[in-house]
């Protein structure tokens, strides 16, 4: 038995997902003629009462062209130091954007407006504009950390005030969703943008939607053009992505509840300096400095668990939806005898 929790991106797709994909109507996707593309661009932006939508290869892709559309170059981003845009999207926001950074430090990924307020810039021909707000729900690199309705509004109102963009990172936001119940539509409402992964703890096997104005999509479709993401009988996948939104959003809090409970395992462990807190599916704890991390990474997989180091003594293991019944006793087994 292996059991991969390296990331939630590792899931294949079920023998009904293959099926609904196998079924899928396409058509040209560049010529807007795909009909499984533009229903889920549709019910994904229906789900958050934002106009429009589209369907893009990768987070990365969906992200990038948020903030190539909301931006020009010379411009500053706000975002958390920790941020998958500024952390793991390949120096994109330079590359493509050709924008700069104010990086806010804080350990679980999520920040106030205080913090937002502080780095927008002032109005002088010396600085750089700042034109673009971005946040992560959940965050990865913080620890799975969900944000409450209350403080993504009080950073929307902030951000209105000062004519600044709002981006969401939703790579995760299902997961959070299923903690936090929120009212989509009014989380539609605070952004000018948001990115939901269909390839995460979701399982569809590739795609991200893009969502907000009509305005805003149709310059997402220019970029994603120019970034050479337009695909043509894309339905196929498509198709995948509208079955995890109908198929595969309620059962992710059997992923967050499931990572608390490997933490409550780890935090007693002699060789676990600290485990961080469980918010949703991310679980991050910490060698003791005597540990070689990579020797433990190596011992885990010698056992059938595979890990992801995540920095120095750091350890993340991410819950999914290919962990089965058998897979979670099997991995409290392991994680109880380490
Ligand atoms: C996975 C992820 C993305 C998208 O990454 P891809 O590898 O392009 O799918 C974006 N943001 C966050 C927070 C992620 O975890």
């Amino acid at each position: 038995m292996f059991i991969d929790l390296i990331s939630d991106t590792v899931t294949k797709p079920t023998a009904k997902m293959l099926q609904a994909m196998f079924n899928a109507k396409v058509g040209d996707d560049i010529f807007g003629e795909d009909p499984t593309i533009n229903e889920l661009e549709q019910k994904t932006a229906e789900l958050f009462g934002m106009e429009a939508g589209i369907f893009c290869p990768s987070g990365t892709m969906t992200n990038q062209i948020a903030i190539k559309v909301h931006t020009k170059p010379g411009d500053d981003i706000i975002c958390a130091e920790k941020a998958h845009i500024y952390q793991y999207e390949g120096g994109g926001i330079a590359f493509n954007a050709g924008c700069s950074v104010s990086l806010i430090p804080s350990d679980d990924g999520k920040f106030g407006v205080k913090e937002f307020l502080q780095r927008v810039q002032p109005d002088d021909i010396h600085k750089p504009q700042s034109t673009l707000l971005e946040i992560e729900n959940t965050t990865n690199k913080g620890g799975g950390a969900i944000w409450k309705f209350e403080e993504m509004k009080a950073l929307s109102v902030a951000a209105r005030e000062n004519g600044i963009a709002f981006h969401m990172d939703g790579a995760r936001f299902f997961n959070a969703h299923v903690e936090e119940k929120y009212d989509l539509k009014a989380v539609g409402g605070l952004f000018d943008s948001i990115s939901i992964c269909l390839s995460k703890g979701l399982g569809a096997p590739v795609g991200s939607v893009l969502i907000g104005s009509k305005v805003f999509i149709k310059q997402a479709r220019r970029i994603r053009k120019v970034f050479g993401g337009g695909m043509r009988q894309a339905g196929y996948l498509a198709a995948a992505g509208i079955y995890a939104l109908n198929n595969n959003i309620e059962r992710l809090k059997t992923d967050n509840d499931r990572a608390k409970e490997l933490a409550s395992i780890l935090s007693n462990k002699p060789f676990v300096k600290k485990a961080y807190p469980v918010h949703t599916n991310i679980l991050i704890f910490q060698l003791r400095e005597e540990v070689d991390d990579k020797a433990f990474i190596q011992s885990l997989s010698d056992k059938g668990v595979r890990g992801i180091l995540m920095g120095k003594n750091l350890i993340r293991f991410v819950l999914h939806l290919d962990v089965s019944e058998d897979h979670f006793i099997e991995l409290k087994r392991i994680l109880k005898d380490l």
